[in-house]
C-alpha cells in the first residue's frame, strides 16, 4: 500500500487560477505533493496535452462542471461532456460516458438552500456522484475570513469542514449511501474593489488541504498512475488532512483480523460476528485528539498516537483527528455491513471499475 499526497480541484490560469499548469506543477514538487487534479472549467480537451508527469508531479486532467447552480468536479475523462443549458443530471450522465468521475464540488458554498437542497439530493441518491468535497479550501477559508483577524494577525485560520455537511454526508452513509469524500483547493482569483481578496493570504494554497490516497502501486506510467489515484478517490481509500497544521503524512485507518492487516478506509467488509476479532486501528505522526465516529455518533476520543477499538457491531465506521482542538485530519470510512451488498444502496466496486476507462496522455502517446 502506497501513500500518495493530492491536491484537488485546482484551477490554473486557464480558469481563474493565478499560475500556469507547469507553475503549479513545480509548486507542488517544492510542496510534497505527488500529484494534483486540475478544475479547468469547460476545457478538458485543450489541456490534455500539458498533463502527465511535469516535475516529478502527476497532473491529473479535471474540469468544474455547472448546471442548474449546481457545481461538480469531474476526473478522468477524455472531453468536456457538460454544457450550461444541459439538466444536472444529463451533464453528470455524458460526463460518465466520457469516463468521468463525478464529485460534487464545495456544496456548502451555496447560502441559497434550494441550491444546497439540490445537491444534498444529488449526494443521496443520484449514481453518477461518487463522492463529495467534504473540505473544501477556498470556501472554508472564505468562511473563516474576517477583517479584524486578517489586520491582526495577516492570516487566516482555516476553519474544518462545514459541521452541517460532515452531519448530512454522516446520513447519507447510515441511509447506506457508499459516498467518498475528498479534499479540495479551488483557488482563483477573487477581487474586492479591484484588489485581490486574498492579500493576506492563502500563501501557498498546495499546503493546505491535501487529499493522501492509497493505491498498490505507482508504476511512472502517468495513464496506468492516474487510473489507480482516481480508482481509489472513488472507492475512498484516502483521507484528508490540513498539513499546514502538522504534515499528516504516514497516517493510517486500518481494518485488522486477528491482527493482520485487512484493508485501508474506504473498503465494504461483511460483518459476521463479534468472535471474528475485527479491530480498527487509527495511527497519526504526532500526539493528537483521536475521534472515532460510528454512525454518525462520536464513539470514542482521547489524545493518543495511535488506538485500536475492537469491534462488536456492525456500523459505518470513520475517524477524525484534531490538534489543539484544531481540526486536522478526517478519514473516509469503513462500511461493516451484515446485508449483502445487492441488499444495499452501495455503489459497487464493479461499477467504479466498469467505468474507468484508458486516459490519453498526448505527450506519452506521441
Ligand atoms: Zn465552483
Amino acid at each position: 500500500m502506497i501513500e500518495t499526497i493530492g491536491c484537488l480541484h485546482v484551477h490554473s490560469k486557464i480558469s481563474g487560477g493565478t499560475h500556469s499548469i507547469q507553475e503549479l506543477a513545480m509548486t507542488a514538487r517544492q510542496s510534497g505533493v505527488d500529484f494534483i487534479v486540475l478544475a479547468e472549467n469547460w476545457r478538458v480537451e485543450e489541456i490534455l496535452h500539458l498533463c502527465g508527469y511535469r516535475e516529478h508531479v502527476l497532473v491529473i486532467p479535471g474540469a468544474e462542471n455547472e448546471a442548474e447552480g449546481v457545481h461538480f468536479l469531474s476526473v478522468g475523462q477524455n472531453k468536456f461532456a457538460c454544457r450550461k443549458d444541459w439538466s444536472v443530471c444529463r451533464c453528470l450522465e455524458e460526463t460518465q460516458m466520457a469516463g468521468g468521475k463525478s464529485f460534487l464540488a464545495h456544496p456548502e458554498r451555496f447560502n441559497f438552500a434550494r441550491a444546497r437542497l439540490r445537491m444534498l439530493e444529488l449526494a443521496r441518491s443520484h449514481p453518477n456522484i461518487l463522492g463529495i468535497e467534504l473540505w473544501s479550501m477556498m470556501e472554508r477559508w472564505m468562511y473563516s475570513w474576517n477583517w479584524l483577524k486578517a489586520f491582526l494577525h495577516m492570516r487566516v485560520d482555516l476553519a474544518g469542514p462545514s459541521p452541517r455537511l460532515l452531519k448530512s454526508w454522516d446520513m447519507h452513509l447510515i441511509s447506506g449511501r457508499r459516498l467518498a469524500v475528498i479534499g479540495s483547493v479551488d483557488r482563483y482569483n477573487l477581487l474586492l474593489f479591484n484588489l485581490p481578496l486574498d492579500m493576506f493570504k492563502v500563501k501557498n494554497p498546495l499546503k493546505k488541504i491535501r487529499t493522501h490516497v492509497f493505491v498498490s502501486e505507482i508504476t511512472g506510467d502517468a495513464g496506468m498512475d492516474s487510473n489507480a489515484i482516481i480508482r481509489s478517490l472513488c472507492l475512498g481509500n484516502a483521507f484528508i488532512a490540513n498539513d499546514e497544521i502538522c504534515d499528516s503524512k504516514n497516517t493510517r485507518f486500518l481494518l485488522k483480523k486477528k491482527n493482520a492487516v485487512l484493508s485501508a478506509c474506504g473498503e465494504i467488509m461483511n460483518y459476521v460476528s463479534p468472535e471474528e476479532d475485527l479491530s480498527l486501528m487509527m495511527m497519526i505522526p504526532k500526539r493528537a485528539e483521536i475521534r472515532l465516529v460510528k454512525n454518525g455518533e462520536i464513539i470514542d476520543e482521547s489524545e493518543d498516537l495511535s488506538k485500536e477499538w475492537y469491534i462488536h457491531e456492525p456500523g459505518v465506521y470513520r475517524a477524525e483527528v484534531r490538534l489543539n482542538s484544531v481540526p486536522w485530519i478526517f478519514t473516509n470510512p469503513f462500511y461493516l455491513i451484515q446485508k449483502s451488498r445487492q441488499e444495499m444502496n452501495w455503489l459497487g466496486e464493479e461499477s467504479v471499475l466498469a467505468q474507468t476507462g484508458q486516459m490519453a496522455m498526448s505527450h506519452e502517446e506521441s
